[in-house]
């Protein structure tokens, strides 16, 4: 993959659009949009989708995997109520732009990948090496991340066909969860908070259409 690591005036003229684009389908949270706003999103992109990186769609990343639209990662982070210092455990890392919007929102991220190459990629990106609060796990997501659990918030960024119970189990009380679920086409955005070590308050939102959440690593 090659990749520009400019980011002048044209890109920055870019990527406020995009964010005065976000603010308009209806993303209120002024911290989330701060994030976007600097984060270099052509930096996460092969140079081929160059002029149109900062359009707000989804993009290949490689092995079948998309980075996911702008507009969804503002939406799922709004819904996650980043607080600094929290801990916040990622399923999918993918590109890692969802992962550093959260180290922008100050919190300490865990992020778990299952395909190797896209893992092994986010090792050589230069870029990344600003977010020192981002950890990197290479793994099946379904198991979560027991040896750092509990979390404050946990962010399923991989469309998954039920709530894994394991990551219920690894989220602290009065934690919350944010996951698409559903079938393969099209799944609900939920909520999740835990409220007793056993209860939980689930809150529906809008629908949204994920790569699958897949079982076991690849590579
Ligand atoms: N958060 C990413 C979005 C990537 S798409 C970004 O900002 O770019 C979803 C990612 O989830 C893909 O990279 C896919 O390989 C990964 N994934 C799917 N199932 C998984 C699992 N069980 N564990 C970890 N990662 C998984």
């Amino acid at each position: 993959m090659r990749r520009s690591y400019i980011d002048d005036y044209k890109q920055k003229g870019l990527r406020k659009q995009l964010v005065d684009g976000i603010r308009a389908k209806g993303i209120t949270d002024e911290n989330v949009l701060n994030a976007i706003g600097n984060i270099p999103r052509h930096f996460f992109l092969d140079n081929a989708f160059e002029g149109i990186a900062y359009e707000d769609r989804a993009f290949p990343i490689g092995e079948g995997q998309t980075i996911s639209q702008p507009y969804t990662v503002a939406y799922q982070t709004q819904l996650l109520e980043v607080k600094p210092m929290e801990k916040i455990l990622e399923i999918g890392t993918g590109s890692a732009y969802q992962a550093c919007v959260l180290a922008e929102l100050k919190a300490n991220v865990f992020t778990i990948e299952r395909q190797r190459k896209l893992f092994e990629h986010n090792k050589q990106f230069s870029f990344l090496s600003k977010y020192r609060t981002i950890r990197f796990f290479y793994g099946d997501g379904y198991e979560g991340l027991p040896t750092y659990a509990p979390f404050d918030k946990v962010l399923v960024t991989a469309a998954a066909p039920s709530i894994p119970t394991k990551l219920l189990q690894q989220l602290k009380i009065g934690g919350k969860m944010v996951i698409p679920v559903g079938e393969k086409d099209v799944q609900r955005m939920l909520r999740i908070t835990k409220v007793g070590e056993t209860e939980y308050n689930t809150e529906t939102f809008d629908d949204f259409s994920f790569v699958p959440m897949l079982s076991g690593k690849n590579g």
